[in-house]
Parts: structure tokens; C-alpha cells; sequence
């Protein structure tokens, strides 16, 4: 996969969400449409599974990921 910003080959990994030390924590990412991404307002929220596929760019040190939508907690 290629850099969206430079264009560069792009190094395939993962990205992990981990809690660390609270693991009672309870985590979850979830994508907003930009004109909710203030308020967090659930309108058209999407939540996303916490580890997915990533791509890393070297020239940019910048991380893309592909996260596919968590199902169970849309409901
Ligand atoms: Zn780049």
C-alpha cells in the first residue's frame, strides 16, 4: 500500500489497543462524521474494532489504518 500523503511504499503491520495496567478499563474507538466529532453526538457514529490491519510510512512517520466496523456494539 502506498502513502496517501507522499506516496511511498508503505511498511503492512497491525494496530493494538491495549489498556495496560487498568485492565477493567473498557475501551472502544469509534469514527464520527466531522460536523459530530465536537459534540461525540452518537448521530452517525461507527464503532470500530480496537485491533486492526496498519500501514506505516517512513518518510511521513505517519500510521493509516483499516478498521473494520465493531457489529456487536452498533446495536
Ligand atoms: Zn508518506
Amino acid at each position: 500500500m502506498n502513502c496517501p500523503i507522499c506516496n511511498s511504499e508503505m511498511k503492512k503491520g497491525g494496530v493494538v489497543t491495549d489498556n495496560g495496567e487498568m485492565s477493567n478499563a473498557t475501551l472502544s474507538l469509534t469514527w464520527y462524521p466531522e460536523e459530530e466529532l465536537k459534540k461525540h453526538n452518537k448521530n452517525g457514529a461507527v464503532p470500530l474494532s480496537l485491533n486492526d490491519e496498519g500501514y506505516y510510512c517512513d518518510e511521513c512517520m505517519k500510521v493509516f489504518a483499516i478498521h473494520n466496523v465493531h457489529y456487536t456494539s452498533m446495536f
